[in-house]
């Protein structure tokens, strides 16, 4: 079951020809799936991917080829290495070196074969950890960034660096939006390596799978979080794709945040209400705040529909769904 937003206008696209070939780099992530889904749902005929066994997109000469050999006109860049608290501290090198890799090389293509608009998802974690709230798109560079996904955040800023400058250099028509912590179907559910409301998710249906009294939630419970529903976030970016080509990087949230501690709350109240939360305080917080500023989206006429509330039950009702072919579980 598709959980569609509101934003329908976007059915009467007025610049994006549906007829020209898309490439969704990532389609198998839960991003880079539900875009397209997005696009598929309004009409775009050529949606191209490719799996990560047929194209390494970390190397130059073969992300070349393909682009040659199947000319899209438009890219969706929502490959990347990503990960929860957890895997960002403990794995920074490989974040940093797959993302800044598969970055430069689909730019670089892109640029090549003269692609007609590219979109690059960035993360709101490219902005200094004590960044005043909400974060606009100008505390960029601003003070230093939050330790615990430092490398994963200077790959992201190099990327959105890579597309104003190719904007600025080249004339290319490449864009960049930044997405505050995202849910949704396809979630990665493993729990050394999910973010916080798949593990959560996860946390909750086992422990009342199996009869469990506690369930333990990461870190003092105090940080705040905006989430934003994977389909809202597609919405976003074909609007932006349509009708946004400034150089400026854009937030993409809702606007609106909670403590980890409340999301655990409304976890508990959907999974398993009978069950007692612990918080473990020996695990990292990270950032005490991450809300973005969405007034510049606003200005372009989006706004984000889908309810934290309906969201996490729609997410829910998509682990039950496919629990056991679900990512991480098993
Ligand atoms: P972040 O926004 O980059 O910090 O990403 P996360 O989604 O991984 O974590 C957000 C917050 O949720 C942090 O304060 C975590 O300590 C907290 N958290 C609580 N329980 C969990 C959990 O089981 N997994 C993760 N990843 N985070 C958790």
């Amino acid at each position: 079951m598709a959980l569609r937003s509101g934003n329908l206008a976007y059915m009467q696209y007025s610049e994006l020809n549906r007829s020209k070939p898309v490439f969704v780099a990532g389609h198998n992530g839960m991003v880079g799936g539900a875009i397209v889904r997005r696009l598929s749902d309004l009409g775009f005929e050529q949606i191209l991917t490719a799996d990560r066994s047929e194209l390494d997109l970390r190397d130059q000469s073969s992300v070349n080829e393909w682009f040659s050999s199947n000319k899209p006109e438009y890219v969706y860049l929502a490959a990347g290495t990503v990960g929860g608290i957890m895997a960002n501290s403990t794995r920074q090198a490989e974040f940093l070196y797959d993302n800044l890799m598969i970055h430069a090389t689909v730019v670089e293509a892109a640029r090549l074969t003269e692609v007609e608009k590219l979109l690059y998802l960035g993360s709101s974690c490219i902005y200094p950890r004590l960044s005043e709230q909400p974060i606009s798109e100008d505390c960029l560079l601003q003070g230093p960034l939050e330790p615990t996904n430092e490398g994963y955040a200077i790959a992201k800023i190099a990327g959105i660096k890579l597309c104003q400058f190719y904007a600025q250099q080249y004339g290319c028509n490449f864009i960049t939006a930044m997405p505050t912590n995202l849910y949704g179907p396809n979630d990665n559910y493993d729990l050394e390596s999910s973010h916080v409301l798949p593990a959560l998710i996860r946390r909750f249906h086992d422990a009342k799978s199996e009869g469990e009294e506690i369930v333990t939630v990461w870190g003092s419970g105090s940080p705040r979080r905006e989430f934003l529903h994977v389909d809202d976030l597609a919405d976003a970016c074909v609007h932006l794709m349509d009708g946004y080509s400034g150089v400026e990087h854009v937030n993409v949230g809702t606007g609106t945040d909670v403590s980890i501690a409340k999301l655990a709350h409304l976890v508990r109240q959907i999974v398993y209400p009978e069950v007692e939360i612990e918080f473990d305080t020996s695990k990292p917080d990270g950032m005490p705040r991450k809300l973005l500023d969405v007034s510049k989206l606003s200005e372009l006429g989006w706004r984000a529909t889908i309810d934290l509330e309906p969201g996490i039950k729609h997410a829910y009702d998509w682990f039950c769904d496919n629990y056991s072919e679900a990512r991480g579980v098993g």
